[in-house]
C-alpha cells in the first residue's frame, strides 16, 4: 500500500498526557528482546534470573512483561502511577500507539483513542513519522 492510500496519510494527531491507562487494567503482552530484560534487570538492581522470574511469562510465544492481579502492568508503581523503568522501559511501550496492530485501519485506531486520550490530540504526526515508527519495531507482527 502507498502512502497516499494508507488511512493516516493526512497524519494522525497523538501526545502522551501521561495519565497511565495504557499500563493500567487490561491483560495484554509487552513483548521485551533480551537485551531490553538485561537492561531492565540491571536497572532494577536485579540479576537476570531473578528478574525473569519475578516479573516476566510468556505471552502468544514471546518473552513478556506480567501484570498484577488487577490487570495493571508489573513495572506501573501504584503509589505514584509511574513507570519504575521508563528510561529502559521497552520499546514497544515507546513506541505506542504506533503499532501495526493499531494503525491498520481507522477503526482500530479509534477503539484504541477510546482507552488513551492522548490520541487525536497534541502533535501531528505525519505519514512518514507514523512509518519511520512502525519500521522501528523489533516485532514485525505488532
Ligand atoms: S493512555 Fe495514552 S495518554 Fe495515557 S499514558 Fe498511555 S499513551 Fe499516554
Amino acid at each position: 500500500m502507498g502512502r497516499d492510500e494508507v488511512w493516516y496519510s493526512g497524519g494522525v494527531r497523538f501526545q502522551c498526557l501521561e495519565c497511565g491507562r495504557c499500563c493500567r487494567g487490561e491483560s495484554g503482552a509487552i513483548w521485551m528482546t533480551d537485551e531490553e530484560v538485561r537492561r531492565m534487570a540491571e536497572a532494577l538492581g536485579l540479576e537476570e534470573g531473578e528478574f525473569r522470574s519475578r516479573y516476566m511469562t510468556t505471552r502468544w510465544g514471546r518473552q513478556s512483561l506480567r501484570e498484577r492481579a488487577n490487570g495493571d502492568c508489573v513495572m506501573l508503581d501504584p503509589e505514584t502511577n509511574r513507570c519504575r523503568v521508563y528510561p529502559v522501559r521497552p520499546l514497544q511501550c515507546s513506541l505506542f500507539p504506533f503499532w501495526r496492530s493499531v494503525m491498520r485501519s481507522r477503526d482500530r485506531w479509534e477503539e484504541e483513542a477510546r482507552r488513551c486520550p492522548g490520541m487525536g490530540e497534541g502533535r501531528l504526526w505525519s505519514v512518514e513519522d507514523v512509518e519511520e515508527r512502525l519500521s522501528r519495531s523489533p516485532f514485525p507482527d505488532l
